[in-house]
């Protein structure tokens, strides 16, 4: 018999100091690892050069510390690894699935008729077939939503509290895979580190769900394995907002500095419970 080992992985972004929220992902990954013998993994996505800072990875790690969670093996830095990504693009580009765009962000929001997708206005596609780009320009990479998505076909995801989902990533349309200002995306980065990482299980909140459908779509055109997908629900003040800075001191820096017995967060999050008095989105 074959036990096939569940390996999951907190994937912060070191542009501040972690907060509740990043508490909860972090702790249901790593509780998720724990209870099946298997790897909870910690990844910095600091492919941002302009917003990731040096100090906030220790400051990371140590919050980490505080919670009582310790990762396995060293973090990995996504801002070490542009080859691999760099790698992936290419592959794209050779079968003609990415193109250059070099739109602003003012360009995208002035136009009136882009419909908008769950993360914004979409890109209304004013630079898809441009007959000779002039790649010295500064520019973004673009996945060509429709062509892609005819090549890969009907795709799914296992999400554990949604079950069999139908990929939707025409929902974001064309997304970028490579910024005017990074060498890759989010997107791009995330799908390459989980498989490459062996990622088994991805634990995070209900706000990326949408960026799951394009995750199994670069899943399939660079043939990588999909993960199964657990998004949790999200931290609500009892204003009923997200969680978010105007909720106060929720950096957990400075609940450690108010005295906050980390146990009580911990033990909170392993049940299942919002800690300190905040509610679960849909409860
Ligand atoms: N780096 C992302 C963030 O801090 C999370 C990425 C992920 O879990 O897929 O929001």
């Amino acid at each position: 018999m074959s036990l096939a080992l569940s390996t999951t992985r907190f994937a912060p972004s070191p542009t501040g100091r972690l907060h509740l929220g990043h508490a909860m992902s972090a702790v249901l990954s790593h509780d998720f690892a724990r209870a099946r013998g298997g790897r909870f993994l910690l990844r910095i996505e600091d492919i941002d050069s302009g917003r990731a800072r040096e100090e906030h990875i220790a400051g990371i790690e140590e919050d980490l510390c505080w919670l009582g969670l310790l990762w396995d093996g060293p973090a990995v830095r996504q801002s070490r690894r542009l080859a691999l990504y760099s790698e992936a693009l290419e592959r794209l580009k050779q079968r003609g699935l990415i193109y250059p765009c070099f739109c602003t962000r003012a360009d995208i929001a002035r136009s009136a008729t882009a419909p908008h997708g769950p993360e914004g206005p979409l890109y209304p596609g004013t630079c898809r077939g441009l007959a000779a780009p002039d790649l010295d320009r500064p520019h973004a990479w673009r996945l060509d939503m429709v062509k892609a998505m005819a090549l890969a076909g009907p795709l799914e995801w296992y999400d554990e509290q949604a079950g069999i989902v139908t990929a939707r990533p025409d929902l974001l349309g064309d997304v970028v895979l490579a910024r005017k200002d990074a060498p890759v995306s989010y997107h791009l980065a995330v799908t390459v580190d989980d498989a490459a990482q062996g990622v088994t299980d991805v634990i995070r909140g209900r706000d990326l769900f949408a960026a799951t459908h394009v995750h199994r779509l670069l899943q399939d055109l660079l043939t990588l394995p999909t993960p199964d997908y657990h998004h949790h629900a999200l931290l609500i003040g009892t204003d009923g907002e997200r969680l978010a800075k105007r909720h106060g001191a929720m950096a957990l820096a400075d609940l450690r500095a108010q005295g906050v017995d980390p146990k009580e967060i911990v033990a909170a999050l392993h049940e299942g419970r919002a800690p300190l008095g905040f509610r679960l989105s849909g409860d």
